[in-house]
C-alpha cells in the first residue's frame, strides 16, 4: 500500500522551474519578480457541495484549478505557483491518476508550478492556494468603479447554471445542449489572458462563480456605486434560446461561468474591444456604473424590470447549487 510520500511523489511532484525550491521541504521558496507585488487567493471544492462525488476525477483537476486562475484573471495577475491540500476517503490511485493529470495539465497550460499542499485522509474536499504576480499598484480591485464607467463582461452567460439544472434532473436537454453546457459547468476557461489586458484600461473587476448579479453586487458594494443594467445587452449563451423561461436565472443569477464583470471608462471602449479581441474573447457592454446605489436593470423597451434573486450564498437562504 503506497503511503502518503509516495502519493505525493508519484502524482504531485515534478521537477521545479520556476521555485527556488519546490516540492518535498517544509514550505517552498519563490521569488518574485522585482516590482510585482504577489496576489494570492484560495479556493476550496467540496464533495456533495460544490460537485457531485462521481464526477470524472481529471476534469476536477482541472476545475479545482481553473477556479483559482479565474480569481487571479480577475485581479489583472499572472498565475505562477499553486498549493494543492487534498484530502481523500481512501488512497484510489486510479482517482489520484486522473486527478493529478488533470490538475497538471492545466498547470502546465498556463506554466503555473505546483510548490506544496498537503495530503491527509478525509471526506473529499480539494483546496488550492494560487499565487501570482502583477505589477505593484496595477491589479484590478473591487473597489475601483466609477461612476460613469462602463459595466462589461466577457463570453457569454448562463451555460454552467443550465448544465447544472440538468445534473439535477430539472431540466431536460438534448444530448448537443447538454454536452455544451456540462463542458462549460466542469471545465471552465479562465480568462487569464484577457485578466492580464486589462490593467490600465479597466477600473474594477470580479470573476463570475456565482452569478452576474451577485459578483457585480461586490464591485458596487466594495466601489460604493450603484448600477443600471440593460438586461437586453447581456450575453445569454445561444443554448438557453431554447428555455426562455429559464434564460433571465441562468444568465444573471447562475453561478460556474467564470467569465469576468469589469468596468471601465467610456474613453477606453475601443482599446478594451481590441485587447478582448486579441485574446480572441467576446467582450459586451451590458450597462453603467451609477451614483445611487443598488442595481436597476431595463428591458429592451427601457422598461424598468425586477431581478431575479440574486446567485448562491453558502450561509444564506438561496438554493444550495447541488440540491
Ligand atoms: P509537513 O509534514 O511539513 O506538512 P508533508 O509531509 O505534508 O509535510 O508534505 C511533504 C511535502 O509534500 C511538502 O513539501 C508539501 O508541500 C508537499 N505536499 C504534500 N501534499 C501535497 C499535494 N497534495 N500536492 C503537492 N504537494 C504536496
Ligand atoms: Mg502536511
Amino acid at each position: 500500500m503506497a503511503s502518503e510520500f509516495d502519493l505525493i511523489a508519484s502524482y504531485f511532484t515534478r521537477p521545479s522551474h520556476s521555485a527556488t525550491l519546490g516540492i518535498g521541504d517544509d514550505a517552498a521558496l519563490l521569488r518574485p519578480a522585482p516590482g510585482m507585488e504577489l496576489a494570492i487567493s484560495a479556493d476550496m471544492l467540496v464533495s456533495g457541495r460544490h460537485f457531485f462525488p462521481d464526477t470524472d476525477p481529471e476534469l476536477l483537476g482541472r476545475k479545482a484549478l481553473a477556479v483559482n486562475l479565474s480569481d487571479l484573471a480577475a485581479m489583472g495577475a499572472l498565475p505562477r505557483w499553486a498549493l494543492l491540500s487534498l484530502a481523500l476517503p481512501e488512497a484510489d490511485e486510479a482517482w489520484l491518476d486522473r486527478f493529478s493529470r488533470g490538475f497538471l495539465g492545466l498547470a502546465e497550460t498556463f506554466d503555473v508550478e505546483l510548490v506544496g499542499g498537503d495530503t491527509t485522509r478525509g471526506p473529499l474536499n480539494i483546496s488550492v492556494t494560487i499565487l501570482g504576480e502583477v505589477e505593484a499598484g496595477n491589479a484590478l480591485r473591487r473597489d475601483a468603479a466609477k461612476v460613469g464607467d462602463d459595466i462589461w463582461v466577457s463570453g457569454e452567460l448562463g451555460a454552467a447554471a443550465l448544465g447544472l439544472r440538468h445534473l439535477k434532473g430539472e431540466t431536460a436537454l438534448s444530448a448537443s445542449a447538454a454536452a455544451a453546457c456540462l463542458s462549460r459547468l466542469h471545465d471552465p476557461a479562465p480568462r487569464v489572458a484577457l485578466g492580464r489586458a486589462l490593467r490600465g484600461l479597466a477600473h474594477a473587476a470580479i470573476d463570475i462563480s456565482d452569478g452576474l448579479l451577485a459578483d457585480l453586487g461586490h464591485i458596487l458594494e466594495r466601489s460604493e456605486v450603484g448600477a443600471h443594467l440593460d438586461l437586453a445587452s447581456v450575453p445569454a449563451a445561444p443554448v438557453l434560446r431554447d428555455h426562455p423561461d429559464l434564460l433571465r436565472n441562468c444568465a444573471l443569477a447562475g453561478g460556474d461561468d467564470y467569465e469576468l464583470c469589469f468596468t471601465a471608462p467610456v474613453s477606453h471602449r475601443g482599446r478594451i474591444q481590441s485587447a478582448a479581441d486579441s485574446c480572441s474573447i467576446q467582450a459586451t457592454r451590458i450597462g453603467t456604473i451609477v451614483q445611487a446605489p443598488g442595481l436597476k436593470a431595463s428591458d429592451d423597451q427601457g422598461h424598468l424590470v425586477d431581478l431575479p434573486p440574486r446567485g448562491y450564498d453558502h450561509f444564506g437562504s438561496s438554493v444550495p447549487s447541488l440540491g
